[in-house]
């Protein structure tokens, strides 16, 4: 196993710093502030290839594995975890088409979200089906040659901007878990629309949705993959989303490292920087020491998905640590900046906020240990 970045991977880290630094820092305050969508950054990311990591060229997109994604994600997240999370809450959608989409789904969808502009978004829980993702009552009817899906479903990330959305819907509710089936709704489908727009603590430039369905008919070619088959699908997908996930916690987490060491360097009292204070010197040990933590068991987990290897339990256990690692690490950055670091001034009551969602989203930190510890016992 190398534990070294390739030439590309360190060209990547670079120009992802790059476009960070540039693009995505000056941002993160007004568009959580006034929680608005960063169209003209995703858009930059089109440009710049990161929306197509991880789809293959000959459908248009960049090529690379979930390394390369783990690299961008987790440099945008050091300064704007809502734009971290937009860009792989996105990536889901293409994931699950590359693969379980039939040749026609894969040609139609993937240049578009890969390198068109285009958004996805990852459909699952509702009001009464959270961690009991099993529990959907969103249901799918085959009439002729479509199917018409009725239910809502909640906290979509994207769902109001998403352009082609991945819906789980039961297609036999005698089944349970295996009446699950995935459909792709597309945007301007009679009966979908946009409910609720969620007022959230965190990563608020990432709407998050009600989406409603309504009598709405789509062609059956929209199944993916067969029925019956959508729970074992969608949890295969989250497999690689949890690694999204990580990879957003540790970059939150490397941002307020780096925004506590800068501080510590700066900030006089009793006539001396706090860097000299080895109390504090103590938090910085500790932070640093979970955050490198987190972010190899990250790459690990990435680099098993990468070679094909089963990744359940390393996802799970990569998710579980980094996005404990990010509430860990803000709040004691905060600490480190006293009272200033309450104010909206600094970026660090914003980065406390952006890390709690990583536990909590894509299966939340009990889930996950129910997941590893079913996998250790077997
Ligand atoms: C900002 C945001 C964005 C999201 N984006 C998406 C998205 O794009 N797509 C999507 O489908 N979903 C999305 N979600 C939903 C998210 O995945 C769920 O909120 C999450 O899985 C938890 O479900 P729940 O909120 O219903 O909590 P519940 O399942 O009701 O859990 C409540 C509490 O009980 C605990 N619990 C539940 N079951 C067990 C158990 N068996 N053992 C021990 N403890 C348990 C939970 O850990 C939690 O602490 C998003 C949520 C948020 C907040």
């Amino acid at each position: 196993m190398n534990l070294n970045f390739s030439e590309t991977e360190k060209m990547i880290q670079k120009v992802a710093r790059e476009f960070a630094e540039n693009e995505v820092k000056d941002l993160a305050e007004l568009i959580d502030r006034d929680s608005i969508f960063p169209e003209d950054t995703f858009n930059k990311m089109v440009k710049c290839g990161f929306t197509g990591i991880g789809i293959p060229t000959e459908y248009g997109g960049s090529g690379g594995t979930d390394i390369e994604k783990v690299i961008v994600v987790s440099e945008i997240a050091k300064k704007c975890a809502a734009t971290a999370a937009i860009l792989s809450i996105h990536g889901i959608f293409g994931q699950a088409i590359l693969k379980f989409g039939t040749d026609e789904q894969k040609s139609k969808y993937l240049p578009l979200v890969a390198n068109g502009g285009k958004k996805g978004a990852f459909a699952l829980t509702e009001a009464n089906a959270g961690s009991d993702a099993g529990a959907v009552k969103t249901r799918a009817v085959l009439d002729g040659d479509n199917y018409i899906l009725n239910g809502t479903k909640c906290f979509i990330t994207g769902g109001g901007q998403a352009d082609y959305v991945m819906v789980f819907a039961s297609t036999d509710t005698s089944k349970g878990i295996r009446g699950l089936s995935a459909f792709v709704v597309e945007k301007g489908t009679p009966g979908f629309s946009i409910g609720k727009i969620e007022d959230k603590m965190g990563i608020r430039a990432s709407e998050t949705v009600e989406l409603i369905f309504d009598n709405c008919v789509i062609p059956k070619e929209n199944l993916v993959g067969v029925e019956g088959k959508g729970f074992k699908m969608a949890m295969i997908s989250l497999d690689g989303a949890r690694i999204g996930v990580a990879a957003q916690a540790f970059g939150i987490a490397e941002g307020a490292l780096e925004e506590a060491v800068k501080y510590m360097k700066e900030r006089v009292q009793f006539g001396s920087p706090i860097a000299s204070f080895q109390g504090l010197q103590w938090y910085i040990a500790e932070m640093a020491t979970k955050t490198e933590t987190a972010k190899w068991m990250t790459y690990r987990a990435a680099s098993l998905r990468a070679s094909g290897e089963n990744h359940t339990k390393e996802a799970a256990i990569a998710k579980l640590n980094a996005s404990e690692t990010a509430r860990f690490v803000t709040n004691l950055a905060l600490q480190i900046h006293g009272g200033y670091g309450y104010m909206k001034d600094y970026p660090l009551e914003r980065m406390v906020r952006d890390a709690k969602i990583t536990e909590i989203y894509e299966g939340t930190s009990e889930i996950h240990k129910v997941v590893i510890s079913r996998a250790v016992l077997g």
